[in-house]
């Protein structure tokens, strides 16, 4: 997946978007990130791109108020979920099965903090 590094994005900041990484440093993005966001980006083939979106922006807000914290909330997104448990491994898109982040296996509660 191509990466651009943005010079108005926080530095360690990264985001899947239209099949591009979009960072404010390109750094510190390994294997892991880019697995992670090679996840997100089959999430929003399966959901035709714009759903996905719509779905990720309010399932935040959701789990923000659950959780009483945007961070937490963003962590617990379904779409989050499964790219932070599945990030290590690098085969796990191979093994997918679609609309996996809606699926029991990936609703458990991410409370960590992701170390970069
Ligand atoms: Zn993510």
């Amino acid at each position: 997946m191509k990466i651009v590094k943005l010079p108005f994005f926080p530095k360690n900041w990264a985001m899947s978007f239209v099949g591009v990484i979009w960072c404010g440093d390109k750094s510190w993005i390994g294997e892991h990130t880019i697995n992670h966001e090679t996840i997100h980006l089959q999430q929003q083939k399966e959901m035709l791109f714009l759903p996905f979106y719509v779905a990720y922006v309010l399932e935040w807000l959701y789990k923000s108020l659950r959780y009483r914290s945007f961070f937490r909330g963003y962590l617990n997104i379904s779409h989050e979920r499964e790219a932070y448990l599945h990030e290590k491994d690098l085969h796990y898109l191979e093994t997918r099965r679609p609309f996996a982040e809606f699926k029991k296996e990936n609703r458990r509660k991410i409370t960590i903090n992701r170390a970069k």
